[in-house]
């Protein structure tokens, strides 16, 4: 939290209008009359900044980032493979570009200020710090040391500060995945590609260095459901069938009736379960590694029971509306590491939050954050959107929809007086807050980061560590 002498000393400087050479703070903060803080500068909160820029005509938003560097999982989730994906971040540059625009990073809500803090000074606070921990399968030995996160595997790949330490260990034949959602197919793909293919990307150094060592020629992707319930979609699978070098092998007892569905399936679905099909009947025969190439193996069917030391035991479900219900049988799959990969996690970081433990959310009503869950009386102030919202799901465009629906959502309450905005607010000034990266600071070190990228022929290299990048910021 910020010290009691710290606040005054803010107060008392916000006052002063003082306007630092290339940082416009006080410059908009000054003229605007609506000031909305947003926490977390992921997709959710950058369009739901574009989308209040946009419509409020005398409005600051200001970003608080806990991170000195903004883009949330479009940095540190995205797979390194997919660059075109990434180009949403020239979208947010351009938000960044306004003139009632201010980026706070290095700022953690609930460690550097709190909810309270925020709400003193913004008319409004829009929480989108996203889903940054795990969930657990709740099963034995889930905590040794052959099991990883997938979330921990993919920060590591994508040089999350905190996750460069990870090492996972790769000196294995077998890796087996649990759960069969889009970032199981990542973390597969990650392990399977050619070293030569993930050397043109942003994949940190140091991960290149651990998978160039790879031992791992087989990845198994565990779903407790069925090829019909799978949760990757067709552009991730399709993928994995064109990748240089790996044979896709599935198991044809995984398949029995799923043909005769087909006629009755939405067209995305249908489509994702016709692929799946041809490529099963386009499979060899003998499924081996006698070709040479690595195996990419959905299973189906199979939910986590135990993990052993060089297994994983799993129970054999069937399907009753379609939910996977365990019947008595047991396998134990062969693998050297585990990834678990079931989903992310938010957490509740400020006492201030009416938080849903169990669904892992924000409370909230199309983004009105609740008092209380019971009486719903709302939180009038605070919003929510992305992860933390709606739940770890749904690619950027669904995040997008639901930043602009509840920025709307904002805007209406302004315009209906819902939200009181006569009272001035003071907002917050990084020139008084201590070691507090601005969108020029971040700029010095994305500069640093694409030319030390050039000199590796890769887009960019990403500094790993927090000190360094606020070394290089000039902080
Ligand atoms: P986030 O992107 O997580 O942003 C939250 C931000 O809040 C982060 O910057 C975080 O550092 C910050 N924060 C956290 N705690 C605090 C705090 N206490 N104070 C201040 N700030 C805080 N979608 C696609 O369309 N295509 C893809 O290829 C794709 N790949 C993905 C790969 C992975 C591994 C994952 C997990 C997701 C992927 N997605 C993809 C989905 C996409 O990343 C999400 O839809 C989107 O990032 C959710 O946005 P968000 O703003 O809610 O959360
Ligand atoms: P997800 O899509 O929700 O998949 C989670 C997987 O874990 C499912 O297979 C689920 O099975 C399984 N699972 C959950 N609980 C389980 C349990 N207790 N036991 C066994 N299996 C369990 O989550 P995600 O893969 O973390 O992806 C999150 C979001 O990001 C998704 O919307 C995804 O599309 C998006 N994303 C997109 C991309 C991309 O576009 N390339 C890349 C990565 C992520 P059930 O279905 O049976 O619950």
């Amino acid at each position: 939290m910020l010290s009691s002498k710290s606040l005054s000393l803010i107060s008392k400087q916000l006052c002063i209008n003082t306007i630092k050479k290339g940082f416009s703070t006080t410059d908009s903060g000054n003229a605007a009359t609506k000031r909305i803080c947003i926490v977390g500068a992921g997709p959710a909160g950058f369009y739901a900044a574009q989308y209040l820029l946009k419509h409020i005509s005398d409005c600051a938003v200001d970003i608080i980032e806990k991170l000195p560097v903004p883009y949330g999982l479009v940095r540190y989730g995205v797979a390194p493979d997919h660059p075109e994906v990434k180009n949403v971040i020239n979208t947010f540059n351009k938000t960044a570009e306004n003139k009632g625009f201010n980026f706070y990073g290095n700022l953690a809500l609930g460690k550097d200020i709190n909810l309270d803090d925020l709400r003193k000074r913004y008319h409004a606070v829009l929480l989108t710090y996203g889903a940054d921990q795990d969930r657990h399968l709740n099963i034995p030995n889930e905590d040794k040391p052959n099991v990883l996160s997938a979330r921990k595997f993919v920060a590591w790949y994508n040089g999350l500060p905190g996750a460069q330490h990870l090492n996972p260990n790769l000196s294995g034949n077998t890796v087996a995945i649990l759960g069969q959602g889009n970032v199981a197919v990542d973390a597969a793909r990650m392990l399977l590609s050619s070293l030569d293919a993930l050397r043109k990307t942003d994949t940190t150094e140091y991960a290149l260095e651990t998978l160039a060592r790879s031992k791992v020629e087989q990845v198994y992707l565990v779903g407790r459901r069925g090829p019909l319930q799978a949760a990757f979609t067709i552009k991730e699978l399709r993928e994995m069938l064109k990748l240089p070098n790996v044979q896709t092998l599935w198991k044809p007892d995984d398949f029995t009736d799923v043909s005769a569905q087909i006629p009755n399936l939405p067209r995305p679905r249908k489509r994702l379960t016709e692929l799946m099909l041809k490529s099963l009947s386009e499979q060899p025969r003998e499924s081996s590694s006698s070709s040479g190439k690595k195996l990419f193996l959905p299973i189906f069917l199979r939910a986590p029971k135990a993990i052993g030391e060089n297994e994983v035991e799993l129970t054999v479900t069937e399907l009753q509306n379609d939910m996977a219900v365990p019947t008595d049988k047991t396998e134990q799959l062969a693998t050297d590491l585990v990834l678990r990969s079931i989903g992310y996690k938010s957490t509740c970081v400020d006492g201030g939050i009416c938080f849903d433990e169990k669904s892992g959310r924000v409370y909230n009503e199309n983004g009105r954050v609740l008092r209380d869950a019971v009486s719903k009386t709302v939180d009038e102030g605070i919003y929510v959107a992305g992860w933390l919202g709606t739940g770890p799901t749904g690619v950027i465009l669904t995040t997008m929809n639901g930043a602009f629906s509840v920025a709307k959502t904002i805007c209406d309450d302004i315009s209906s007086k819902k939200l009181d905005t006569s009272i001035s607010k003071a907002g917050l000034d990084a020139k008084q807050l201590q070691r507090v990266v601005t969108w020029a600071h971040w700029q010095r070190i994305d500069e640093a980061e694409t030319k030390a990228g050039q000199a590796l022929g890769k887009p960019r290299e990403k500094f790993v560590d927090v000190e360094e990048m606020l070394k290089v910021a000039g902080l």
